[in-house]
């Protein structure tokens, strides 16, 4: 079932978006080389909860820490570490959930680090487009598949590789609720989209072929072919007046 949020539901979750993308915004700018995600993770766990609100994240299925900091050909659900060193080249996504007020935010972003390689910047560049896209269909009356196509197309253009076995979806009260929001599908196809519906829209890009693998720790998901991987989500609410993203950040 397919939640429809009240207008003081939707005042609740941009609550929570704000939060978290605060967060997500915050942990950017902290970014250093040498640093553990241990570290990162701590920078975002303190954020949120001085903020009010718990990470989504922690204890979610068991997942150990507040964010998941993902590394190069680490596609998602990295796990933070002490030992897990940022270095210069290194693209970093950081997922990260707010919860306040009954509430869920979720939102993601690859930051690059030092001198990254031209084409890696690309990926990121394509990546947060193809987001946006996305966003722009997320219009009452369109459908799912209109999000999920608008995605794909732009980033098959580049020759990128879709990650498939993992998809957006619903938020609320709720981390992760229906609809499913694929990175690929079809245009007009799947469940309609009307004013009140709150969705994560996040593609995960691999620079090289869709397929991943999950790490011996039971989260990391990595690239099959060991190339970077680019991650960019934000939450966002369908409403008469078009798609509105609730997790923009305010800080600068
Ligand atoms: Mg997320
Ligand atoms: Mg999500």
């Amino acid at each position: 079932m397919i939640n429809v949020k009240s207008k003081s539901e939707l005042e609740k979750m941009r609550k929570a978006g704000i939060i978290t993308g605060n967060a997500l915004h915050y942990a950017g700018q902290q970014i250093k080389v040498g640093m553990s995600t241990y570290e990162l993770d701590k920078i975002i766990h303190d954020y949120i909860v001085k903020n009010g609100a718990k990470p989504s994240f922690l204890g979610y299925g068991g997942f150990p820490g507040s964010a998941c900091i993902s590394i190069n050909d680490e596609v998602i659900h990295g796990i933070p570490s002490k030992k897990r060193i940022i270095h210069d080249g290194d693209v970093v996504s950081i997922d990260v959930g707010a919860y306040i007020d009954g509430f869920h935010g979720d939102s993601a972003f690859t930051f690059p680090v030092g001198n990254v390689p031209e084409e890696t910047l690309q990926l990121l560049k394509v990546t947060n487009e193809s987001l946006y896209l996305g966003i722009e269909q997320a219009v009452a009356g369109n459908r799912i598949g209109d999000i999920s196509h608008a995605v794909e197309e732009h980033c098959t253009s580049y020759g990128y590789g879709i990650v498939k076995q993992y998809v957006g979806h619903g938020v609320g009260k709720d981390l992760h609720e229906s609809p499913e929001v694929p990175n690929f599908g079809r245009a007009g196809h799947g469940p309609r989209l009307v004013a009140g519906m709150t969705i994560a829209i996040e593609p995960m890009i691999n620079a090289v072929g869709e397929d991943v693998k999950v790490l011996s720790d039971g989260w990391t998901v990595l690239t099959r072919s060991g190339s970077p991987s680019a991650h960019f989500e934000h939450t966002i609410a369908v409403t008469p007046d078009g798609p509105v993203i609730l997790t923009k950040p305010t800080i600068v």
